[in-house]
């Protein structure tokens, strides 16, 4: 029966012209790297821009998953055999996060421990100093109980709460790029326009991180830059600054040097990538649509993802067929 049925799936493959891919998907090794950020319950994640949070529940069904059918590896470990020419087994998987929560330390650390499994966290070291919440949760915050009325920002008034939306898009588009400065001015025009209800504190300060680092082994700390900022928009001279002060800040307080960074926004330029080679580092993550970690990737601009919320998504994007699957469907070349 079982025999019969896996002949007539292989006939369907075959007759539908997908057999190549089936060929393919079969034989592709590699390790996904997944991105996370904040894994808070509900009385913070109110206080967190929606895509850079994820229940508990959803992230402990994603470890279960993973311990169960993956092969979850330490960052180091990929690293060390794409220095040494090695593949990663398919279904490698590697687990990072990025911005520095409290909730890491509070819930996700201890999640990951139950399952016994190894995380890279990329602290944006100026913001561990301040323990100050990422810019994108204060614009959330602030725009997330407004009165009714006009608002007037950089010149623009925007009728809310009818224009709630575009507001924050507006202000996305206008702060992802800034230099930290303009950032930090446009974020006091917008509580004194606004005059929003003050959040708690959702990212960590040191002594947190000392906390996680001590209490789970299994954690390694990288880099974030300072201040949050464009790497593809800051290069020269200010991203060397924000690579090496970084660095700089993390062995003072832990002890150790970061061994790897992660860009924000997962943005970098021709030259801030060659400056994080020269500042010590040894890997960097970026953003992109090929996530498949495999030898001869360049390890200052390893490929990586954001974890899909379904774990339906999360097996899809783990098991060595995404992109490419859709890629094949579509008739392009992969
Ligand atoms: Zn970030």
């Amino acid at each position: 029966m079982r025999a019969a049925l896996r002949s007539g799936l292989e006939g369907l493959l075959h007759y539908s012209g997908a057999a190549g891919l089936y060929a393919r998907l079969r034989s592709l090794a590699g390790a996904t790297i997944l991105m996370y950020h904040s894994v808070a319950r509900p009385a913070e994640a109110a206080w967190i821009d929606p895509p850079n949070r994820m229940a508990p529940e959803r992230f402990e069904a994603h470890l279960r998953y993973l311990r169960r059918h993956r092969r979850v590896l330490s960052l180091g470990e990929v690293v060390e055999r794409l220095r040494n020419g090695q593949c990663c087994p398919r279904g490698s998987v590697v687990l990072t996060f990025d911005d520095g929560y409290r909730d890491n330390l509070h819930v996700a650390a201890e999640l990951l421990a139950r399952y016994d499994l190894p995380a890279t966290l990329y602290l944006p070291t100026a913001y561990i100093d301040r323990g100050e919440n990422h810019w994108a949760d204060m614009v959330h915050a602030a725009l997330r109980n407004v009165r009714p009325g006009n608002v007037t920002i950089a010149g623009t008034t925007f009728d809310l709460p009818r224009e709630t939306e575009a507001l924050r898009s507006w202000l996305h588009a206008d702060l992802l790029p800034a230099t930290a400065e303009a950032r930090r001015q446009r974020l006091i025009e917008l509580v004194a326009a606004l005059q929003p209800e003050a959040p708690p504190r959702l990212t960590m300060n040191w002594d947190e991180v000392r906390e996680l680092v001590g209490a789970f082994p299994r954690f390694e700390i990288g880099a974030h830059t300072v201040e949050h900022i464009d790497l593809r928009t800051h290069d020269g001279a200010a991203a060397t600054f924000e690579l090496e002060h970084a660095r700089r800040r993390i062995a003072e307080e832990l002890g150790t040097a970061p061994r790897h960074m992660s860009y924000p926004y997962g943005r970098a330029s021709a030259d801030s990538i060659d400056r994080v080679r020269r500042a010590g580092y040894e890997s960097a993550l970026i953003s992109s649509d090929l996530p498949l970690v495999q030898p001869g990737v360049d390890c200052f601009v390893l490929p990586r993802i954001a974890a899909p919320e379904a774990v339906s998504r999360l097996a899809l994007w783990t098991g060595g067929g995404h992109p490419y699957l859709q890629r094949a469907l579509l008739g392009r070349s992969g």
